[in-house]
């Protein structure tokens, strides 16, 4: 052995594990970067290339692709939402994108930017003052629906919204069976509102046209929600950092009836418009409501779109699937062709002995995630569920469903059908009302 490698046998006992890390790090970083690249192919060809509201803008002259955004998202490793590709940060998978902004925090030099929109696909935001109130008298905004996504801002916005609803309520006068304050949505926002209202013994109603929670609500089973502690009037701080869907869904069902918060639901609001003596008059499925002040707490979710066919109204039709193992060993329609259709039908057809149909109106399901769509064909091969592509639904009776496919018309024996086609976006809603609405193409 010469001399030189003599010197440096010592040094072996070091170098060899520092090398064997290194190799680690770098071989796992790759694989990062292979699961970025894959989820921006996905996301890509899926079509899924929209943010839904708040998202990140990386500025690539500035990244240096450390990587800290990446970890810093509270939906990683669930969701690729943000991925480095080439050494530098992307959006790669921009409809997992929820807004929480842990990007921006993390990233050590600044070179991320929060914005609303993109030049494409702009987001209609209402014109919302710091109290809370809108351009029209009366009419108030909190939660999801102003811009500002996540639970813990709906929480806190609602509260105070509720403040900005009493100064205003201080320069009107009560009038005689007319609410003080009507909520528009039992989501996060309208809860906290609702049980604010309360504490400041305001006279208020909820009217939902779904259930209490919101958008959590809808959330898949077992769901991990990451939020930060947010103050709830009356019920006092919510201390939750992670938690499931069903913890916090529990948490406010137990608060609401401890309270005995008044939610009419199911009940959607259609319209408001003024009335003659200064209050305010809410159209609803129901009938009309009058009241002094109206907090929107609406959320950017919508309204399930309705299929608008014969025995729609029947209680075997549902816009969402809360628990598949309701459905046991039924025969399932599902509607759609989006990844929510897509990913009932196929819980549906996990649950024992249930039959699953799922019909969609265009020839492939081009608007699905691939690793959905392949699932479904694998699905179909099984045998307890079939595909119906280029299909309609005519009518809903009460133990089958008539179809219509390739220009013939026949019958499904049926027992529940779980329409999954998208929502009608609350901006029209907003507009009728006469409240400003600004499209953001991309920015703060
Ligand atoms: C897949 C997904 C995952 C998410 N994960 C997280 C997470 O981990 N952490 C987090 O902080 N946030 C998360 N969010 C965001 C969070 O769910 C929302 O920001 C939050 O629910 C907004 O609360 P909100 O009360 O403003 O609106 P929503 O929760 O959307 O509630 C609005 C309510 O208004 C009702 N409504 C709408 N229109 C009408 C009408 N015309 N009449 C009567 N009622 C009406 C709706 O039925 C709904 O119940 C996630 C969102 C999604 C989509
Ligand atoms: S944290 Fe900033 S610098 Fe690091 S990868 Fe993300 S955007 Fe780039």
């Amino acid at each position: 052995m010469t001399d030189s490698v003599m010197n440096w046998l010592p040094y072996a006992a070091y170098v060899a594990p520092a090398a064997w890390i290194l190799l680690r790090l770098g071989r796992s970083k790759t694989r990062r970067q292979h699961a970025a690249m894959n989820a921006f192919r996905e996301s890509r060809e899926a079509g899924l290339d929209s943010p839904a509201s708040l998202h990140p803008v990386i500025d690539h002259a500035k990244c240096i692709g450390c990587e800290a955004c990446v970890h810093a998202c509270p939906e990683y490793p669930n969701h690729n939402v943000l991925g480095v590709m080439r050494g530098k940060a992307h959006l790669v998978s921009p409809s997992d994108c929820i807004g929480h902004g842990a990007c921006k925090t993390a990233c050590p030099v600044g070179a991320i930017r929060l914005v609303f929109g993109t030049a494409e696909r702009g987001v209609d935001i209402p014109e919302v003052k710091p109290n809370f109130e809108t351009n029209v008298p009366g009419i108030f905004i909190a939660g999801e629906l102003g811009g500002m996504g996540l639970i813990r801002n709906a929480i806190e916005q609602g509260r105070q919204a509720v403040d900005g609803v009493k100064s205003y309520l201080g320069n009107t006068r009560p009038v005689p069976k007319v609410v003080d304050l009507l909520i528009v949505g039992a989501g996060p926002a309208g809860l906290s509102a609702a049980l604010a209202a309360k504490a400041s013994k305001l006279d208020y109603l909820v009217v939902e046209q779904d259930s209490l929670g919101g958008t959590v609500a809808h959330f898949p089973r077992r769901k991990l929600v990451m939020t930060a502690p947010a103050k709830l009037a009356l019920a006092g701080e919510m201390q939750f950092k992670e938690t499931t869907k069903e913890v916090l869904m529990d948490y406010w069902q137990n608060v609401a009836k401890r309270y005995q918060i008044k939610v009419a639901s199911p009940e959607r609001a259609t319209g408001i418009k003024p009335h003659s003596d200064g209050t305010l008059e809410v159209s609803t499925t129901k009938g009309v409501r009058r009241a002094r002040a109206v907090l929107l707490a609406l959320g950017r979710r919508g309204t399930p779109r309705k299929l608008g066919v014969p025995g729609e109204e029947l209680p075997k039709v549902a816009y969402r699937l809360a628990d598949p193992a309701e459905y046991a060993g039924k025969r399932m329609l599902v509607v759609g062709g989006g990844d929510s259709a897509l990913e009932a039908a196929l819980a549906l057809a996990e649950t024992p002995g249930t039959q699953v149909t799922v019909s969609y109106r265009s020839e492939s399901f081009s608007r699905a995630k691939p690793k959905n769509r392949a699932r479904i064909e694998d699905m179909e091969t099984k045998g307890n569920s079939r595909v119906l592509l280029e299909s309609n639904v005519v009518a809903i009776g009460k133990e089958k469903v008539r179809m219509a496919q390739g220009g013939k018309e026949f019958d499904l024996a049926n027992d529940y059908v779980i329409v999954c086609a998208g929502g009608e976006l609350p901006t029209p809603f907003l507009k009728q009302v006469g409240i400003n609405v600004e499209t953001k193409y991309g920015t703060e």
